[in-house]
């Protein structure tokens, strides 16, 4: 079954919005906290083209967490995938994105996953270029190809908070070159970084990557392949195992769609082989979770049967 109406989205915008006054915006990167907490909308798009959406659907956010998992695909096709999993590991775990706890316990510390920020700053250094820009601008350039959209950038403000604030993400790094899995300056790695969950865009742009992310690397409506199959497998393998940090079991159980999340509010989900959804809504729960995102996507998922499981 498929939502093919705005006004039936529209009635579930209505309804899961009334949680978002039990969350709160993320305020760790400053720029963040100026969100309006009560805003949501939404965007699923579907192979054909067309595209249903409703609430604010202008509203541009930053991609934060969801970027690692487009990092993660351009790294794959960099790399290859025994390079990328000899530095980074592939299970789950209940700590909190930003932890350093695993890390001191592990030997070699190699991060658990790339989805927590150990693993995405090993993913980030990976991905090739000799500067900093020039490797920006090709994982820029990945991300407008699937948005087929060259105006997509990042937000400056956002990026330099992020950068004069980072100092967990530095401690994370240092850390990970103490250990040899991270081999250059920490400055510019943070730089990338930052840049990198910077890039901004509204839920119908987004809805677009989790297209291509659902219909195995293809944009259909181009037809032109932007990853292989393998990679786009195993990115959402990950959204579905560590995509919604700590709370990943729960929604797999509650909503069943391959999704991940960032601290803006955004949230990028990829039905298998139907189509993808883009949602913002920056008011957050404990886990991190755009609190009214989740309760929109459970209700979709409930509504159209949208569970893969
Ligand atoms: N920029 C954020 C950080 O590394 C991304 C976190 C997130 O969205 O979970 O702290």
């Amino acid at each position: 079954m498929l939502c093919q109406s705005s006004d039936e989205l529209k009635e579930l915008v209505r309804e899961a919005k009334k949680c978002a006054k039990n969350g709160r915006v993320a305020n760790y990167i400053p720029a963040l906290g100026k969100a309006n907490p009560t805003d949501l909308s939404i965007a699923i798009h579907y192979p054909d083209g067309n595209c249903v959406q409703a609430g604010d659907i202008e509203k541009k956010f930053t991609l934060q967490s969801i970027s690692k998992v487009i990092s993660l695909a351009l790294v794959l096709m960099d790399r290859g995938s025994n390079y990328v999993f000899e530095r980074v590991g592939m299970e789950p775990t209940g700590d909190p994105f930003n932890s350093i706890a695993k890390l001191e316990t592990m030997v070699p510390a190699k991060p658990l996953n790339p989805m927590i920020n150990a693993g995405a700053l090993v993913v980030t250094h990976m991905i090739k270029g000799i500067t900093v820009e020039e490797r920006f601008q090709r994982l820029l350039l990945f991300i407008q190809d699937m948005v087929r959209d060259s105006n997509i950038s990042y937000c400056k403000e956002v990026a330099l908070s992020e950068f004069e604030t980072a100092n967990l993400n530095r401690a994370l790094v240092y850390f990970l070159k103490q250990h040899n899995i991270i081999q250059e300056d920490v400055e510019h790695l943070i730089d990338l970084y930052t840049k990198q969950c910077a890039i901004e865009m509204n839920c119908f742009d987004l809805s677009k990557i989790g297209m291509v992310f659902a219909m195995d690397g293809v944009d259909p409506e181009s037809g032109k392949r932007i990853m292989p199959v393998d990679v786009a497998r195993i990115c959402k393998t990950f959204m579905v195992t560590c995509g919604m940090y700590n709370a990943s079991g729960e929604f797999a159980i509650k909503v069943g769609i391959p999704s991940k999340s960032g601290v803006s509010g955004g949230i990028m989900g990829s039905v298998p082989g139907r189509f993808g959804i883009g949602i913002f809504g920056p008011a957050l729960d404990e886990k991190g979770n755009s609190i009214a995102g989740i309760k929109l996507l459970e209700l979709l998922s409930q509504n159209y049967q949208l569970s893969m499981f």
